[in-house]
């Protein structure tokens, strides 16, 4: 079968390779029906996860179907429509019995597919933990509209979770790219009194105030002024910082009032600075991290409810043969692109 593979080092290539087969009984085999290219993916091909192993299949957001199970398998079976998670977690462990699944501590646990094991840019898919990682999608909800329920919107479902948002709070969002979208659909879930987005690329602004008329927009240079005179207490009482530069980070404490909860959810290419003398008497709370992807059937079920919904940040569409030209795309950021589909044509 076909399969992107991560070369080394800044090289990922269309190869052959043979179609996976059941390793374990917990696992199962899905047969891809639409995959899509992640920023991450990006980093592993330019070298910045450390451990992602050359030779594997990339790709970590996918859906499909089932089409083999191992004997332990008892969630889904052969024919099933799944989601597959972009974290692969035993269900048992400490962290997996307290929800904090992206700490799972089975050696296979954490982002593995796409980045340890093979993961989906391919024509099929091994998922181990199959029960834990894959979710039914249900009638009515496509595979387009389900595709980056394991992935990018489990992770802004997540941090919106995580955020205490109340109805009185204003919340800020820094990053309107496809994690940054996605959060702040999560984000008016819970009902904030404002919503600010903040990006650097106007386009994306402008995306934003399509699709969400309510939502305030700014870019870096005005962000700060409009969140003090759109907060009553002189900052944001939430900020999300889904962008992942030293500017962002530094803004993301910025902007926010005292006894704000700032949550990290972007991946940075080196560390940040708190600057705890400026930050004295703030009293934030920060939260940070990967994504406990453990709602996806939450998810799921409010994208068939018709309170979330994705498929316009899916701009293009391109066949798995021809998935080089898709990720030149993507990394390049053309013809305003924000997410990518792979369907399973050669
Ligand atoms: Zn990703
Ligand atoms: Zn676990």
């Amino acid at each position: 079968m076909l399969a992107y593979t991560y070369v080394k080092q800044g090289c990922f290539q269309l190869t052959d390779k043979p179609k996976p087969t059941l390793e374990g009984p917990r696992d199962a085999i899905v047969r891809v029906t639409l995959s899509s290219i992640c920023t991450s993916d990006l980093h592993i091909k330019h070298g910045s996860v450390p451990r992602a192993v050359p030779g594997i299949t990339v790709g970590h957001e996918m859906v499909g179907v089932v089409e083999q199970v191992g004997e332990q398998v008892t969630g889904v079976r052969p024919g099933d429509r799944v989601a597959v998670n972009v974290e692969t977690f035993c269900g048992e462990c400490f962290f997996c019995r307290h929800g904090w699944v992206n700490n799972c501590t089975d050696p296979h646990g954490g982002w593995a597919l796409g980045c340890r094991i093979d993961g989906g840019q391919a024509e099929y898919v091994r998922v181990p933990f199959a029960d834990q990682g894959l979710t039914s999608i249900p009638d009515g909800v496509t595979d387009l509209q389900a595709m980056l329920v394991g992935d990018v919107l489990a992770t802004g479902f997540w941090a919106a979770r995580i955020s205490e948002i109340r109805s009185e709070d204003t919340v800020l969002i820094l990053g309107a790219g496809p994690t940054g979208l996605c959060t702040l659909q999560c984000v008016l879930l819970h009902g904030p009194r404002k919503v600010i987005a903040c990006d650097i690329d106007p386009e994306r602004l402008a995306f934003v105030r399509r699709h969400h008329p309510g939502v305030l927009t700014a870019g870096p240079e005005e962000v700060e002024a409009l969140v003090r005179e759109t907060s009553a207490h002189g900052g944001a009482d939430v900020v999300l910082e889904v962008a992942g530069s030293p500017d962002t980070f530094r803004l993301a404490w910025q902007c926010a009032r005292p006894n704000a909860v700032v949550t990290v959810v972007a991946l940075y290419d080196g560390p940040q600075v708190l600057p705890l003398p400026e930050m004295y008497g703030k009293n934030l709370t920060f939260k940070t991290g990967g994504v406990d992807g453990c709602d996806c059937a939450e998810i799921l079920s409010l994208i068939a409810k018709g309170k979330l919904d994705t498929t316009p940040l899916i701009t293009h569409t391109y066949p798995l043969g021809r998935i080089q030209e898709a990720y030149d795309l993507f990394e390049h950021r053309r013809d305003g692109v924000i997410k990518v589909a792979i369907t399973p044509e050669t």
